[in-house]
C-alpha cells in the first residue's frame, strides 16, 4: 500500500488506489495434507478449525491504513499495555463464505458487514476501515485458504474480522494505533440438532443493551456481559437467553446473539413481527435478508415491539404459530419452549414450523448458489 497518508480518520481515501498486500503464504510442502484437512473439517465445531493464513492491516494516526499483509496463521505480538486489552476498544464482524455450484466461493453480503464494522468502530471512537480494504482482505484470505471452504450444504467458512486498539498508552482517550485482523474457521450448523427447536430463558435479572449504550455495536464487551446470564439459562435447562429491554423490562429485544421473528396467522399468509432497530438491537444482516425474503414471498412483515406478555398470550391462544431466531452462525433457529420466572409456554406446539423452515431453506439456497441471487447478496471471490 502506498497511498495511506491521505486516508482520514473515517477511512475515506482521497486517492482511491487499490490496496497492495504483502503476501507470505505457507509453502506447499508445509500445507496441511488433504486427507488431514478433510478429517479436521468433519466435525468442526465453532472456532476450532482455523485455516492456514490470516490478514493483518495496521492503522496509525500518522500513516492511516498501511502494512496490509497476508501471512501464515500465527500468534500475535502485542504490547501488554495495548489499549484494546485494557479498555476494550475492540470491534468485530462475522460473515460466511460458501462453496458455489460452479466451483467458486461466494461471501454473503460483505458490503453490509463492512458498513457495520465501520459503524461499530465509530461508536467506539476507532478508525473506519474502507470497504475496498475490507473486501480485499476477504479476497486475499479466501483465495489463500480456498481448500478450507466446505463443499457440503449447511457447512461454510466463517470469516472473523476484528479491529483492535494496539497503542500502549493508557490515558483514557481513543488509541492512535490499531490492528485489523481477519481469520477464518470451518463451521457446520451452530446448533447440533440443526432445526430442532430451542428452549429459551427470559432473563429477569440482566439486560444486554441500554438506550445510549453500545448494544448496536458488535463489540466483545456485549458478549462478555452475556456469558453469566447464559450460564444461568443453561442451569435451568435452556439453550439461550431472551433479552428484554433495559427500561421497562417488558419488550422483547434479542435471543443471545441473534435477532428474533414472531410468526402470526396461517402458514400460507403469515404476518411476521420483528423488534424494531432503535439503538439497543444489533442490526443483523440475516434479519435484514429475512425481512426481504419474507416480503418477497408475499408475507406481511412489521418491525414493531412485542411484549413478553403478548408473546405468551399469542403463543397460548394459538394466534402466533412460530417464533425463530436468526444470525450468521445459526442462520435460522426455531424457538419451541419459553421459560421464565412466571412459568413456561410453548410456541407452535414446541416443534419447527413451516414458515421458519421455508425461510431457512430459501436463505441457505441463495447462500450456496442453489437458487438465483436476485438481490446481489453473494459476493464472488476469485
Ligand atoms: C451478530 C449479532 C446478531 C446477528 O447478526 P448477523 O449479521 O445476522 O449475524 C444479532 N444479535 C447480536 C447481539 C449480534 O452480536
Amino acid at each position: 500500500m502506498t497511498q495511506t497518508r491521505s486516508t482520514d480518520h473515517r477511512g475515506h481515501s482521497a486517492t482511491e488506489n487499490a490496496p497492495v498486500f504483502t503476501r507470505r503464504t505457507v509453502p506447499a510442502a508445509n500445507r496441511i495434507p488433504a486427507a488431514q484437512r478433510s478429517q479436521r473439517m468433519r466435525q468442526p465445531g465453532f472456532g476450532r478449525v482455523l485455516t492456514e493464513h490470516m490478514v493483518t492491516i495496521r492503522w496509525s494516526a500518522d500513516l492511516g491504513w498501511h502494512d496490509a499483509r497476508l501471512d501464515p496463521y500465527q500468534d500475535l505480538r502485542l504490547d501488554p499495555a495495548s489499549v484494546g486489552l485494557h479498555h476494550g476498544q475492540i470491534v468485530f464482524e462475522g460473515l460466511k463464505a460458501y462453496s458455489q455450484p460452479d466451483g467458486g466461493v461466494g461471501v454473503f453480503r460483505p458490503d453490509l458487514a463492512s458498513e457495520r464494522l465501520r459503524r461499530s468502530a465509530r461508536r467506539l471512537a476507532m478508525p473506519e476501515l474502507p470497504e475496498s480494504l475490507f473486501l480485499a482482505a476477504i479476497t486475499e484470505l479466501v483465495g489463500a485458504d480456498r481448500d478450507w471452504v466446505p463443499a457440503t450444504v449447511g457447512s461454510s467458512l466463517y470469516l472473523r474480522p476484528v479491529l483492535l486498539a494496539t497503542e500502549s498508552d493508557l490515558g483514557l482517550r481513543p488509541a492512535r494505533e490499531y490492528l485489523f485482523l481477519l481469520i477464518a474457521f470451518v463451521t457446520d450448523n451452530f446448533f447440533p440438532g440443526e432445526v430442532s427447536p430451542l428452549t429459551v430463558w427470559v432473563s429477569g435479572d440482566y439486560v444486554r443493551a441500554a438506550p445510549g449504550g453500545t448494544g448496536e455495536a458488535k463489540t466483545p464487551g456485549n458478549y462478555a456481559g452475556s456469558l453469566l446470564p447464559a450460564q444461568e439459562a443453561k442451569a435451568r435447562g435452556c439453550d439461550q437467553v431472551v433479552w428484554l429491554d433495559a427500561v421497562e423490562r417488558r419488550w422483547i429485544e434479542e435471543l443471545g446473539g441473534m435477532n428474533l421473528f414472531f410468526v402470526y396467522g396461517p402458514p400460507d399468509s403469515p404476518r411476521l413481527i420483528t423488534p424494531p432497530l432503535g439503538g439497543t438491537i444489533l442490526p443483523g444482516v440475516t434479519r435484514d435478508a429475512l425481512i426481504t425474503l419474507a416480503r418477497g414471498s408475499g408475507y406481511a412483515v412489521d418491525e414493531q415491539p412485542l411484549s413478553i406478555t403478548e408473546w405468551r398470550s399469542a403463543a397460548e391462544d394459538g394466534s402466533m404459530a412460530e417464533t425463530f431466531a436468526c444470525g450468521t452462525a445459526a442462520v435460522v433457529a426455531p424457538v419451541g419452549t419459553v421459560r421464565s420466572t412466571e412459568g413456561e409456554w410453548q410456541v407452535g406446539g414446541g416443534v419447527s414450523g413451516p414458515v421458519t423452515l421455508g425461510l431457512r431453506r430459501a436463505l441457505v439456497d441463495i447462500q450456496h448458489g442453489l437458487s438465483p441471487d436476485h438481490h446481489g447478496w453473494v459476493f464472488p471471490v476469485r
